[in-house]
């Protein structure tokens, strides 16, 4: 779809002022090449530049993170918030620990995260952060002193009503135990809802861990089931091996399909029996070591790939969760050509531009993650409910709440692209809509 000419100036315009930040770039164009209809229908959203704004950052906050190694050297990592629109809510969006970490797609993610944080219904704003700190091969207590630095700073910023983060890529339950308790030594205040993704021991909350993977298994079968399919006996391929993918497939393989593949940066494995999830969990989860150890301990029906693509693999439904762009336009066309009937986000934009339009074209029904990995996000805003009364849910409940949210957000995606003459487009649905929920807070609340 070509952009409306009023949005046109506007995307030019944030192109220019964020030099070399693609990721950034990329994220803003596909939302504003969205938004075409919804200026058409009510101009009034195009007013007091709010556009302009809802694409530049409240606050940026760049700092230095100095931490000592094992062997008493000093390194030195760049530490990142960027606290993107509190129109809804305290600005809310996981760290991110990895080397690739910069400005501009701690911008990407913020930006993204504002829209989907509004689609999840609660009163969350949107942020995001992070550094470009390695955690691969560090030892706990290196982790651990990076992490205390990294709060040592970050704790100024951020606060249950001001600023919550959780974890992204690198940061898990482990990282946010380290943080949460540099936090509340430098504060001296037991604030349970600053951060989110916290262990069952000290305030977090049940299925946070599974949530994101969880709801985009929700998504993806709700939408599956809009056109009379289910999971059962589908082929699926989940790329990565982390947080997302782990429990994307434990709930897949509840909901009867068969896990073919997943993987890690250092290839993807194969197994025709089916994933054994139990072994990757405990390759990931526990021994933190890489996925081409489950080819060497299954033997047999497993295979390690190095080199090559995991969307490779034929399967029925792709479920990319590790990272940005890790899907291209030609591994799009490998999947339609083996016969690909649905795409799940659960990582953020990891289908370039390119594979996007490609499955859209094919009548591939695609979730965009924005929509579809929501439910992690959803399920730290239930965390931090149960934080402010302090309560604690059962899982059950937990997961019945996270099930509800995602129906909606499926729904309010299918009948906001209707709405607006695209039908089954859930890119289109998942912008529009979020954007109409964060615009109106932002009209009614002055030029800020
Ligand atoms: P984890 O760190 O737990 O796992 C990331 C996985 O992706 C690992 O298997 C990792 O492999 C792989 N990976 C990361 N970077 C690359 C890369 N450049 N190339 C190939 N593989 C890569 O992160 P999460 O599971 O938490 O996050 C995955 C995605 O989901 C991200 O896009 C994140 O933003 C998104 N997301 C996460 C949410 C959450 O609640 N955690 C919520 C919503 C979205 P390796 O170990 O080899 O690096």
């Amino acid at each position: 779809m070509g952009i409306d000419e009023k949005l046109e100036p506007i995307l030019a315009e944030v192109l220019r002022r964020n030099p070399g930040e693609s990721e950034f770039h990329q994220a803003v164009t596909e939302v504003l090449h969205s938004l075409g209809p919804v200026i058409a229908k009510h101009p009034e959203y195009a007013d007091s530049a709010l556009i302009e704004r809802l694409c530049e950052p409240e606050r940026q906050i760049i700092f230095r993170v100095p931490w000592q190694d094992d062997a008493g050297k000093v390194q030195i990592a760049r530490g990142f918030r960027v606290q993107f629109n509190s129109a809804l809510g305290p600005y809310k969006g996981g760290l991110r620990f990895h080397p690739t970490v910069n400005l501009g797609i701690i911008k990407f993610l913020g930006f993204e995260q504002t829209f989907k944080n509004a689609l999840t219904g609660m009163p969350i704003g949107g942020g995001k952060g992070g550094s470009d700190f390695n955690p691969r091969g560090r030892s706990d207590a290196e982790v651990m002193r990076f992490c205390q630095s990294f709060m040592t700073e970050l704790h100024r910023h951020i606060g249950e009503y001001t600023d919550v983060p959780a974890g992204d890529i690198g940061v898990g339950g482990r990282e946010i135990g380290y943080m949460f308790g540099q936090y509340k030594r430098l504060t001296n205040r037991y604030e349970a809802g600053v951060l989110t993704g916290k262990g069952l021991a000290y305030g977090g909350s049940r299925a946070r861990t599974e949530a994101t993977g969880y709801g985009a298994s929700y998504f993806v079968n709700r939408m599956l089931g809009a056109r009379k399919q289910s999971f059962e006996g589908k082929r699926v391929v989940v790329s990565g091996s982390g947080n997302v993918a782990l429990y994307t497939m434990e709930k897949l393989i509840q909901f009867g399909a068969k896990i073919v593949a997943c993987s890690d940066s250092g290839g993807y494995v194969v197994d025709e029996n089916g994933i054994d999830l139990a072994l990757v969990k405990e390759l990931k989860e526990v021994r933190r070591s890489r996925i081409s150890e489950y080819a060497k301990m299954k033997g047999g029906s497993a295979r390690h790939v190095e080199r090559g693509s995991v969307w490779d693999v034929p399967c029925d439904v792709a479920m990319p969760s590790a990272t940005q762009n890790e899907l291209t336009g030609k591994d799009a066309r490998v999947l339609i050509k083996n016969g690909i009937v649905a795409v799940g986000e659960g990582a953020n934009m990891p289908s370039t531009p390119d594979a996007v339009r490609a499955f859209q074209e094919a009548g591939v029904l695609f979730a965009p993650g924005k929509a579809a990995n929501a439910g992690g996000v959803a399920t730290s805003a239930l965390e931090m409910q149960q934080n402010a009364s302090r309560d604690s849910w059962t899982f059950e409940q937990t997961e019945a709440r996270l099930a509800e949210i995602m129906k909606n957000i499926h729904d309010t995606c299918a009948r906001t692209a209707e709405e607006y003459g695209a039908p089954g487009d859930y890119v289109l649905g998942a912008n529009i809509a979020g954007f109409i929920r964060v615009a109106e807070a932002m009209r009614s609340l002055g030029v800020i």
